[in-house]
């Protein structure tokens, strides 16, 4: 026999989204079942792995850093950005909901859960061809994406509708449950016995996150072909269960999907030292004092590979290079001052909220991230001079591929040589660059004062194989500005509602093309709020 449960409503999936959505619905009273294929531990998925940073327009930590912002700002700047097309009228609002409620909707919202913030705003995506952020509105949680997650669970847990909220893990929402064109369930298995259930609720909520993880078969399918050919190896940087399969059933069901091409990826992924899936990655923030070199050692051209500057451009170039793999070659006194994984597992002073630690690791590097990534992963190497740094890097080459030798100590050297002739006399792009971001105080913290790469007091030398690593959907179900989800014809499917990486961030694909970065962590909150208020108030 079939289990059988019913509520006001199920949520299918208990990511950040589902948690937010939850969150809200308690407290305007709803009784609130979630349904999560997972095990109690990885509750609040993807979002208890990250980094927990999340763009806000306006914030206290700009003012208190004198950065000037304004929703116009951000709106002008996410549009630049997103370059959408002239039918993303969907997408297009939930973006300018965003920038223009960030504070109220997701800053205030997170505060009043007790959640704090790097003083420090960081300044991501400048962009490249294209106008990025203007100004730093990237901001970190102190603790990470974990301590959102823990603040969103102890907010739910000590709520005084507690009672109203049940969570069920290990079960696998499938087959939305339709009569007279209402949705009104869901029916599904156990992962853990494989029973069958089924659940019934006056409204679905969609929370089942994107289609980058799994077995990456849908990333494949849906490669963007504006990035070049698929590259032969694409790490995973997602999650097992983030499959789509709810998003296959809702199409099946009449529902609109957008946007399947548009993901957002990585350029700097290493395997991840401890894999609990096939291909997984860890993503790399880049050092902007390395040099990015091509599989074959030398380094892009005719503009080098900077990162900050635009994650779509530096995929793009890697997808259509030879090897479709690059490298990153650096020294100990770069990697220890600019090197930092996305992700709360290795950020751990971060992540434990040692206050101290963290300081001083500001200020002398990050000894113990650096010492860890040399001692774990497969794709460091070190040396004690080029020829041999070289060497190891060849051992590490795919299949097919070498370090060109010859231009690889050229390329070293032409770029140790304008840093040695001093700021006045730099004509390397990656110079110029370095110069332009160390203009703003929070990036003179994180960044060398021009380093050479070959200088033996900075030594040992470092080499890091870097692949594409798969994240993030930037599409998905197409909702409408109360998250509802949408049919090919444009009206909503009734009682189904859809949120997070899920809905495309909100609308079926908030991003376009490319994002501002931070907009993931919040857009789940903004959509899964959003839901919350709609079905509460009918
Ligand atoms: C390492 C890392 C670092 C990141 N850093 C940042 C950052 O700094 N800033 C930022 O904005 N974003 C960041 N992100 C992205 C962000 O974490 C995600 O986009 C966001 O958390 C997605 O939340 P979600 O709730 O929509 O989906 P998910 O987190 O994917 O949650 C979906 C949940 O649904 C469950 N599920 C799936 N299918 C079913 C089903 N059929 N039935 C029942 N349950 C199901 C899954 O098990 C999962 O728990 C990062 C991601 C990673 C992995």
């Amino acid at each position: 026999m079939a289990a059988k449960y019913s509520s006001d409503v199920i949520i299918v999936g208990g990511g950040l989204a589902g948690l937010a959505a939850a969150d809200d619905l308690i407290g305007f009273g709803k009784e609130v079942l979630v349904l999560e294929r997972d095990l109690p531990e990885n509750v609040g998925g993807l979002a208890r792995k990250s980094f927990g940073g999340l763009m806000f327009v306006g914030s206290p930590e700009q003012r208190r850093f004198r950065i000037t912002d304004s929703p116009e700002l951000a709106w002008s700047d996410w549009q630049s950005y997103a370059e959408f097309e002239d039918d993303d009228v969907l997408p297009r609002e939930w973006a300018k909901v965003y920038v223009e409620n960030s504070i109220e909707f997701i800053y205030d919202w997170l505060k009043r859960k007790k959640v704090s913030f790097l003083p420090i705003t960081n300044w991501t995506e400048h962009g490249f061809d294209r106008r990025g952020n203007s100004v730093p509105r990237w901001h970190i949680t102190w603790g990470t994406g974990y301590a959102i997650v823990e603040a969103v669970l102890k907010s739910l847990f000590d709520h005084p509708a507690r009672k109203n909220l049940q969570i069920l893990f290990s079960h696998r929402g499938e087959e939305p449950d339709e009569q007279g064109g209402h949705i009104v369930g869901v029916a599904g298995h156990r992962e853990d016995t494989g029973e069958e259930f089924t659940a019934h609720a006056g409204a679905i909520v969609l929370a089942s996150g994107g289609i980058c993880g799994g077995d990456l078969s849908k990333v494949r399918r849906y490669w963007n072909k504006e990035l070049g050919s698929r590259p032969s190896v694409l790490l995973n940087g997602s999650h097992r269960y983030a499959d789509g399969l709810m998003l296959d059933t809702v199409s099946r069901h009449g529902g609109k999907l957008t946007h399947l091409d548009q993901h957002w990826h990585y350029a700097a992924g290493i395997y991840h030292p401890v894999p609990k899936q096939d291909n997984d990655g860890l993503s790399l923030v880049p050092p902007r004092s390395a040099l990015w070199l091509a599989a074959c050692g030398r380094r892009f051209a005719p503009i080098p590979l900077v990162s900050y500057t635009d994650t779509k451009y530096l995929v793009e170039l890697i997808c259509k290079s030879p090897g479709q793999y690059s490298w990153q070659v650096l020294n100990w006194k770069i990697a220890i001052r600019e090197l930092a994984v996305s992700g709360s597992d290795y950020m751990t002073a971060i992540r434990n909220k040692q206050r101290l630690r963290f300081l001083r690791e500001l200020l002398m590097g990050n000894k113990i991230l650096v010492n860890r990534l040399m001692k774990e992963s497969e794709d460091f190497v070190s040396a004690g001079s080029l020829s041999e740094l070289a060497g190891k890097m060849d051992e590490l080459s795919q299949p097919g591929f070498k370090i060109d030798r010859e231009g690889f100590l050229k390329d070293v050297r032409d770029y140790d040589a304008q840093v040695a002739a001093g700021i006045e006399h730099f004509r390397d792009e990656q110079l110029l660059m370095i110069a332009n971001f160390r203009k703003y105080r929070g990036d003179r913290i994180r960044l060398c004062k021009y380093q050479r790469i070959d200088d033996p007091k900075a030594y040992p030398l470092i080499a890091i194989r870097e692949f594409i690593l798969s994240r993030k959907s930037l599409g998905g179900i197409q909702t409408d500005m109360k998250s509802r989800v949408l049919s090919d014809t444009g009206s909503d499917l009734p009682g189904l509602y859809a949120i997070g990486e899920a809905a495309g961030f909100g609308g079926g694909g908030i991003h376009g093309k490319r994002s501002l970065e931070g907009t993931f962590l919040g857009s789940c909150i903004l959509t899964g709020r959003v839901a919350a208020e709609a079905i509460a108030k009918g």
